[in-house]
């Protein structure tokens, strides 16, 4: 028999039954919310919009590490069983490509024709903690500054968040030493535990904003017990305890500042393939390049803006040359920028220890080890004149 439905305020627990956890899905759908979130395509796990519970990857699990990534069978039904995949929320925020704006020719005039931004009004389910970190400094970089981004501010403004704590340490994540995970600590509507124990499956719900205390009053819930709360909470801190990889921040960003010529970026540009993956699969990465095009008749031309990456040569091509054309300058930058000028520029980490860039490097660089590897590396080799020249 199902429950009645409780009353929900923001920061009550309760318990939402796994075989109803479809009913949170078109509750939001019917709220005009294109759903997102984990589905399985090609031997990995993506983000894609979901019809229903169906779709998400029942029973599957991730294995990674250095330039690995397999999907594997659990032995439960759980939904999300797994770590982060290759994709990253930022794709349905910042697209990979955008349209700016079309122009026409009007006799001896050009006419602009701005793109509206669209208006896509999206629900990501199953958003962990350190993309909700990512999210929140990708707000910074879009709408923090003194020209907003309109495009993102408008999908941004729609979105409705229900994360999910992770009850799975990836090979690759190092969020518990980056304070941003594995527990979802603000910044969603709706946070979900998955629980299995005893032959039961349920989530532990918690509001987290208004909007999402009043999404839950409408799902079948039954009151959390003290036991059921701990069972919840000693999942998520056991992950944090099962994490293999961890980063030493302990004043990183002179770490950096102090070896700008540590023969370290050597070593890691005779590994490194100016490949890109890493900052395409990055969370927080947000370069972009701009394209013109026209058709063969002269009269439409386009402005597209398109992903772009510090690892390409053109990104830094300025008056005739790339002024990074090194692979040792293109790491060196990236890795600088990530943890170092970005706490200048926007005052956290660029980092949030999700391991993609790990688990998705063809060469399987490691950030924490390139980082370990600096620390351990002996007296600090030639300071960057201000600490500020790395910045895109
Ligand atoms: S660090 Fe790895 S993923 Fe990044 S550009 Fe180099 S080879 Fe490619
Ligand atoms: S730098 Fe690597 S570990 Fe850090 S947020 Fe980006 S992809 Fe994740």
């Amino acid at each position: 028999m199902k429950s009645a439905p409780l009353a929900v305020k923001r920061s009550d627990k309760a318990v939402l039954q796994a075989e109803d956890l479809d009913m949170l899905i078109q509750n939001l759908r019917k709220r005009g919310h294109q759903v997102i979130g984990p589905t399985r395509r090609e031997g990995a796990i993506v983000y894609e919009e979901l019809a229903s519970a169906q779709n998400l990857p029942a029973g599957w699990t991730d294995e990674q590490d250095g330039g690995t990534y397999r999907l594997k069978r659990r032995t439960d039904g759980a939904l999300f069983g797994y770590a982060v995949g290759p994709h990253s929320w930022k794709e349905f925020v910042h697209p990979p490509a955008q349209r700016l704006y079309r122009a026409r020719r009007n006799g001896k005039q050009v006419e602009f024709l701005p793109e509206t931004p669209p208006a896509a009004k999206c629900a990501f389910l199953g958003v962990r903690a350190c993309e909700l970190n990512a999210i929140a400094i990708q707000d910074r970089v879009f709408l923090g500054g003194p020209v907003v981004d309109p495009g993102y501010q408008s999908r941004r403004q729609q979105l409705f968040l229900i994360a999910v704590n992770c009850t799975v340490a990836g090979g690759t994540c190092f969020c518990a030493s980056m304070n941003t995970g594995p527990k979802a600590a603000s910044g969603y509507d709706v946070a979900l535990t998955e629980v299995m124990e005893s032959g039961r499956h349920y989530f532990m719900t918690e509001a987290g904003t208004d909007r999402g205390a009043e999404v839950l009053s409408q799902l079948p819930l039954q009151r959390a017990t003290s036991r059921q709360e701990q069972i919840a909470a000693d999942m998520v801190s056991q992950t944090a305890r099962r994490m293999a990889r961890q980063m030493d921040t302990t004043g990183i960003e002179e770490l950096f500042y102090r070896n700008y010529e540590h023969p370290r970026w050597d070593d890691v540009a005779k590994r490194c393939l100016t490949c890109a993956n890493c900052t395409l699969v990055c969370p927080t990465c947000f370069c972009t390049t701009v394209e013109d095009t026209a058709d063969l008749t002269g009269q439409h031309a386009e402005r597209w803006r398109k992903w772009d990456s510090c690892f390409t040569l053109d990104f830094s091509y300025i008056a005739g040359g790339s002024v990074r054309s090194s692979s040792r300058a293109r790491y060196r930058q990236w890795l600088t920028h990530k943890l170092a000028t970005w706490m200048d520029q926007f005052g956290t980490s660029g980092c949030v220890g999700c391991g993609r860039c790990i688990t998705w490097c063809p060469a399987a660089i490691d950030l924490t080890e390139e980082v370990r590897a600096l620390r351990e590396g002996g007296p600090a080799r030639g300071a960057a004149p201000t600490g500020k020249e790395t910045k895109p």
